[in-house]
């Protein structure tokens, strides 16, 4: 099947836009050490741009971020006339794996889509993987080497998820202006979070927290200013760093000595915000930031493990006022387990203060609905309905409007199918399929459940502490039980 020559033929694809592909750090990072090794040819391709012959193909790796990518998936597999299933696949066909966070933290809906998956850290594991398909043509003998891999998930066995130590800094390779992020260097500062929210897999599927040092971070953002003058700094908590000052001091140095650079921060850590952080993305051309309080009481944010307190909140609002940020966007979840009126009417509380003590400065809240996560201590909780948080959006939108404050919400009944894509099993890989032939809308999902007879009601009203759950095939850390011991803990602190 090899058609470069001698070359192994190995594509990577995004399941959406090119433009999303080239903004994907992890995604693109990947490409370049594939594209590095030798005896391989490594293309992209990406939903949009399908610039590739299937006869070209030794094999195919999906990276999916959300939970709809499967979109994505199977339009690229049905325009390269690949069947979805691989029990369909025979020796014609190349091998398809996938991996990223969507997989790490639940492949069990895509077990009879791809060949294998790569659960935690993929950057050394993919080196691993392309050497023995390169050598190995035949299909069981490759899985079989496979298998033996940290990290690679073959369909009922168990799996571990991989984690590396974090060496050389990872950023952009490839600076374009057909990026979703024009023309910008994005370099990972850390990876993880120490805080563990109780819901958030950007924490859990990324312990322990790792981060680059500080000589590393340095040297990327000089390499990245010799491609661009747009520095993007990503992390899921980057003030974690234990020099993230510095790295702000020395960029700042820059600037000020006449380098012009556009500084990119995806949030600001609402705890640490300091008036030298805040002048530093304003000298950076920044405008506005999005600080995350994901809930408006204390009570409730002492049960997801935020412990934010509410003058931290206040300051961090005022110190970006004070500093020259223009406006800042507050984020926050509803439906969180055991939200009571009380909690909503906190928001509405909260806001008032917030706008009575920083008049002219613009604030705007932005909220998502709670998804309950595989790998979490939340992953045993039940979603609250649909209904009664549409009503709680309409209130909130109304009372943040009398007091001049914009709200923007996700849509609850997405949010319903995101949990039971991520929190369901190998059962929904019909539906998935179902709901891509009709269309990919709501009503798609709705008649998909009827039609196929799929029960989803499990993944909405949570689990118990001793049942199996589906993704129980990945060995993680923290294990169950700690994650059990974790929930009891939080719930004693309300
Ligand atoms: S602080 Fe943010 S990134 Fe960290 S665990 Fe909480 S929600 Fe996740």
């Amino acid at each position: 099947m090899n058609k470069s020559k001698d070359l192994y033929n190995f594509i990577m694809a995004y399941p959406a836009s090119e433009e999303f592909a080239l903004s994907s750090l992890g995604y693109m990072w990947l490409y370049k050490i594939a594209d590095s090794l030798e005896g391989i040819e490594t293309k992209r391709i990406s939903a949009d741009s399908l610039n590739i012959d299937k006869r070209e193909i030794d094999s195919l790796a999906f990276s999916l971020s959300f939970d709809f990518d499967f979109m994505g998936v199977f339009k690229i597999l049905e325009k390269l006339s690949i069947p979805f299933y691989s029990e369909q696949r025979g020796e014609e066909f190349p091998l398809i794996f996938a991996g990223g966070p969507v997989i790490t933290t639940n492949p069990r809906p895509y077990e009879k889509i791809f060949d294998f998956m790569m659960i935690g850290d993929g950057e050394v594991g993919i080196k691993e993987v392309l050497e023995i398909l390169k050598n190995e043509k035949d299909r069981n003998a490759a899985l079989e080497k496979l298998s033996k891999i940290e990290g690679i998930y073959i369909p009922n066995k168990t799996v571990k998820k991989r984690t590396e130590a974090l060496n050389s800094v990872i950023y952009t390779p490839i600076v374009s202006d057909k990026s979703y992020f024009k023309n910008t260097f994005i370099i990972e500062v850390a990876r993880g979070c120490m805080n563990r929210c109780a819901f958030c897999t950007a924490s859990y599927i990324n312990l322990p927290f790792r981060n680059y040092e500080y000589d590393k971070v340095i040297e990327a953002i000089e390499f990245g200013l010799t491609k661009t003058n747009k520095i993007a700094l990503l992390g899921a908590q980057i003030s974690a760093h234990p020099r993230f000052n510095d790295i702000m001091q020395y960029i700042r140095n820059k600037i000020e000595s006449g380098t012009k650079i556009e500084l990119g921060i995806s949030s600001l850590r609402t705890d640490s915000v300091t008036p030298e952080m805040v002048q530093t993305l304003v000298l950076g051309g920044q405008k506005n930031s999005t600080i995350a309080i994901e809930a408006a009481s204390e009570r409730l944010r002492k049960f997801i493990n935020k412990n934010l307190k509410e003058e931290q909140i206040l300051n961090a609002v005022k110190i970006s006022r004070e500093n020259g940020l223009k406006g800042l966007k507050i984020y926050s979840m509803i439906g969180i387990p055991t939200e009571t009126d009380e909690d909503i009417q906190e928001f509405i509380r909260l806001a008032k203060r917030i706008k009575a003590e920083n008049k002219g400065f613009n604030t705007a809240f932005s909220f998502s609905t709670f998804v309950p996560k595989p790998q979490t201590p939340f992953q045993w909780a039940s979603r609250e309905e649909t209904k009664s948080l549409e009503k709680k959006q309409k209130y909130l939108e109304k009372e943040l409007s009398k007091l001049g404050i914009s709200s923007k919400f996700s849509s609850a009944k997405w949010d319903y199918w995101q949990t039971v894509l991520s929190r369901g099993g190998a059962e929904l890989t019909e539906l998935m399929e179902y709901v891509y032939k009709n269309g990919g809308k709501l009503s798609a999902y709705k008649s998909g459940v009827k039609e196929l007879n799929i029960k989803t009601e499990k993944a909405i009203a949570g689990y118990g502490y001793d049942e199996d759950l589906p993704w129980d095939i990945i060995e993680n850390y923290p294990p169950k039980d700690l994650l059990v011991k974790e929930y009891k803990r939080l719930e004693s602190k309300i």
